[in-house]
């Protein structure tokens, strides 16, 4: 399954090319052009779905196994212990490549990367939001 619009799919055809790192059947690994930090890596499905949700389940535990296997040699090459996998699914949450993938981000102790500002909640909404997400499960 390969999307004609879809520079990943492009990617994994080889019709554009990639700094890869680790491939299997199912699955590749390369470098992001555009790195937060150096070594930032990008974990794909060869075959192209858009968010975790579209994502078969035995694929996403495949993809996470490889994420470690390559996580483990990121922070070796980058000479640290921490890294942050991010993931991003519908532009409305900042995904900009349509086809599922898992950021792995070396960090170093201040680097400078924020994320995201924290909020609060009313009185009584924690318990509330809890109920209605846990009361569709
Ligand atoms: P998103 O914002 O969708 O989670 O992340 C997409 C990522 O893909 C960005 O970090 C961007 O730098 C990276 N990216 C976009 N186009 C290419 C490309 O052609 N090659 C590589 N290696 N990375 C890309
Ligand atoms: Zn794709």
């Amino acid at each position: 399954m390969s999307d004609d619009n879809c520079i990943f799919c492009k990617i994994v055809n080889k019709e554009i090319p990639c700094s890869k790192v680790y491939e299997n059947e199912k699955i590749l690994a390369f470098l992001d052009i555009a790195p937060v930090n150096k070594g930032h890596t990008l974990v794909i499905p060869k075959k192209h779905y858009e968010t975790l949700l579209d994502m078969p389940d035995n694929l996403l535990a495949e993809l996470m196994k490889a994420a470690k296997k390559v996580a483990k040699a990121v922070i070796k090459v980058a000479r640290t212990d921490g890294f942050n996998v991010i993931q991003s699914n519908k532009a409305t949450a900042g995904q900009v490549v349509p086809h599922f993938h898992l950021h792995i981000i070396p960090r170093q102790t201040n680097d400078g990367l924020k994320f995201w500002p924290q909020g609060k909640y009313e009185e009584g909404e924690i318990e509330q939001i809890a109920k209605d997400i846990s009361a569709l499960l």
